[in-house]
């Protein structure tokens, strides 16, 4: 634990970054900053960086009277933590009537103390599969060669390969290139949802761009099962996952990824089939798993119907749907996650904590994926309407309590592999 709070961080709009030691750093929650306790810090992990945010004030306290007050020596400085952590805080400041809009990337507090970064954050997943040190680029290019050489044909590969790998590095496309871990399978070029957020699609007129294209064909089955086989047959620790950040919404194409189950089961019965999805079709879901579909992730901002429906806008379907399909997939114990958008100030609300417990119990839900929120805090708030917040438990304290009343539940950031969802949940992945 940190002796004292780290100094708050402060950018003169060219990039150089700065401490400033007459403040301390402080967190947000929602609309207020608050004093962070010395046991939430840690120091900023490998492949974490660092945004300085144009037209915003750091909020930091006095370091001598404890008084809060506004950092205007350049523009605020917020931190990109890495896939595996979980952050406690965003960064606190206050924004100028013309900042702009911030692009799709969560933005954590940040401080410095004695040469370091430190943030309030946790590691919430031992699993490194997206473990930056862990990536090899020559063995990311070779895998792409010699897979584009093994399916000349396969749309799907080309995909992975010139989009999802070498331009957008998605960690999940150079783990599949690498031959080893989770394989991302995109299917729809549509979605029945329209989510404030998404990073596949934005709106002409919104200021912000999505930080991926979206797919622009549909895959047959053919297509998916010829890559995904042999991955299932020979990676370790192997899992094959529909719904990825490069398309719409996979139920859209259930009755081809239907077909791509039944053929992936007669090649083999290795590793798990997960589909990552807003759960919007429980019948779909239903099909799925009568065919073999092992695990879901169910993405969600809120486990409140008032908070979730204008977030998603869906088409179609409503927040009750997203439940029935994790008590589908629970129903043919199946693994079922939740790909939950840690939000301070919003997540940790005593009336979310209460509609979270209900939707584990009402579920029997098997694991949380705490994921960080990537938006603006700002145009979040602003676009749900919500101009206060209030008293919360800290996403800390939430993360104990939740544990604490359903010791089964399973903390992560990404999707178990066989491996864990039928062994030793503890195993340890502690080499690449
Ligand atoms: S469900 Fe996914 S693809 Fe659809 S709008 Fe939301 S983020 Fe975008």
């Amino acid at each position: 634990m940190l002796k004292q709070s780290p100094y708050i961080l402060y950018s003169d709009g060219e990039g150089n970054i700065f401490e400033d030691t007459s403040m301390l750093t402080t967190g947000r929650s929602g609309w207020d900053a608050w004093p962070i306790e010395l046991d939430e810090w840690i120091e900023l992990p490998e492949g974490g960086s660092l945004y300085e945010l144009p037209g915003r004030r750091g909020i930091g306290l006095n370091a001598e009277t404890g008084e809060m007050q506004l950092c205007d020596k350049g523009w605020a400085v917020a931190a990109f933590i890495p896939p595996a952590h979980t952050g406690f805080y965003m960064a606190a400041y206050e924004t100028m009537p013309d900042a702009p809009t911030l692009p799709l990337f969560c933005y954590t507090a940040v401080g410095w103390l004695d040469g370091k970064f430190y943030v309030p954050a946790v590691r919430i997943e031992q699993d490194i599969r997206q473990e930056c040190g862990g990536f090899d680029e020559k063995k990311v290019k070779q895998g792409v060669k010699d897979l584009i050489q093994a399916y000349p044909h396969n749309r799907l590969v080309k995909h992975l390969a010139d989009n999802c790998a070498l331009t957008y590095h998605c960690p999940a496309a150079r783990n599949y290139f690498m031959g080893r871990w989770e394989c991302p399978i995109p299917s729809s070029p549509a979605c029945n949802a329209n989510c404030i957020g998404c990073i596949s699609f934005q709106p002409e007129e919104e200021t912000i761009v999505s930080t991926q294209d979206r797919l622009r064909f549909k895959p047959t089955a053919e297509e998916i099962v010829e890559f995904t086989v042999p991955h299932l047959e020979t990676a370790p620790f192997p899992i094959v996952s529909f719904g990825q950040g490069c398309e719409g919404e996979p139920l859209l194409m259930w009755e081809t990824i239907r077909e791509s189950i039944i053929e992936m089961r007669k090649h083999t019965s290795k590793g798990s089939i997960n589909i990552n999805t807003n759960g919007s079709k429980p019948d779909a879901v239903r099909e799925l798993c009568k065919v073999g579909l092992n695990s879901i992730r169910v993405s969600l901002n809120s486990a409140q119907e008032k908070y979730y429906t204008p977030y998603y806008r869906p088409n179609n379907y409503q927040f009750e749907d997203i439940v029935e399909s994790l008590k589908v997939v629970n129903e043919f114990d199946g693994w079922t996650s939740i790909n939950y958008f840690v939000f301070p100030g919003m997540t940790d609300s005593a009336d979310e904590y209460e509609a979270l417990r209900k939707l584990i119990k009402d579920t029997n839900l098997k694991m949380i994926q705490w994921r960080n929120f990537n938006i603006d805090p700002d145009w979040y708030l602003g676009r749900l309407g919500i101009t206060e917040t209030g008293e919360c438990l800290g996403v800390k304290q939430l993360q104990e309590l939740i544990l604490e009343e359903f010791p089964h539940l399973k903390y992560g950031y990404f999707n178990p592999p066989m491996e864990r969802i039928k062994g030793d949940y503890t195993q340890d992945f502690a080499h690449f």
